[in-house]
């Protein structure tokens, strides 16, 4: 932990979805002064129709920082395949040595049945590493944590299987969010390639509709983490 100063740390299974799903909760951190840490699990490497695997990946590396520089984030790049992260023990060692780099009191981490493998499976595995970060007989790269931190799930795309028990309003960071998603250039147009659909216009609704539920113009929606032992200390949120 950082003296005196709150450190978040979200994990996003791609580049683009921190800045979908959390990123005006990530603004409104910055904006109080905390420590802000956006974890990139894979390196976005098939996310193009057009560029070769190692040249996407840098694009979508360069693009992840543009979008942390915009709120002062720090950017950790894990670099695993996109569409290839499987939770295992050389997996769950290097999440465990992330989260003990970035020294967080809360951690943000997909919820563990969306769409996509990547992020359910990525989710699991943050879940898992929890709390062996303070566990000094575990050995990575980086010193143990000295208190578990707090782990919160955030929203699925299109809100399918997720039902969130507490809002964060983002309409004052919304416009930032936004800015955040429009660096993922190459990620819009792959988006629009294989889906057919538009990224920003999919947050927007997503992010009014949260808004509705919670009963202002724009909201992102988070579960607590509800088995033993419970992380769910919602003062850890910027709410109100
Ligand atoms: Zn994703």
């Amino acid at each position: 932990m950082t003296q005196g100063r709150l450190s978040v740390l979200a994990f996003g299974a791609h580049p683009d979805d921190l800045e979908f799903q959390i990123g005006g909760t990530l603004a409104r951190y910055a904006q109080m002064g905390a420590r802000v840490t956006m974890a990139v699990v894979t390196n976005g490497d098939v996310g193009s129709s057009t560029l070769p695997m190692e040249e996407i990946a840098e694009v979508r590396r360069q693009e992840a920082l543009a979008a942390a520089n915009l709120i002062g984030a720090d950017l950790i790049w894990i670099g695993y395949h996109d569409e290839f992260f499987f939770h295992n023990e050389e997996s769950r060692r290097r999440l465990i040595d992330v989260m003990r780099q970035a020294e967080p009191d809360v951690v943000f981490c997909h919820w563990t049945d969306d769409y996509h493998p990547d992020h359910s499976l990525s989710g699991q595995a943050v879940r898992d590493a929890r709390i062996m970060t303070a566990v000094p007989n575990i050995v990575t790269e980086h010193s143990p944590l000295s208190r578990i931190p707090e782990l919160f799930f955030y929203d699925t795309l299109a809100g399918i299987n997720f039902s969130p028990e507490v809002y964060v309003d983002i309409s004052d960071t919304f416009p930032i969010k936004k800015d955040m998603l429009a660096c993922h250039v190459s990620q819009n147009q792959w988006i629009r390639d294989i889906f057919q659909a538009d990224l920003t216009d999919l947050m927007e609704v997503q992010t009014r509709f949260r808004g509705l539920q919670a009963g202002k113009r724009h909201a992102e929606g988070f579960r607590a983490l509800e088995t033993w032992p419970r992380a769910a200390d919602f003062s850890k949120l910027p709410l109100g």
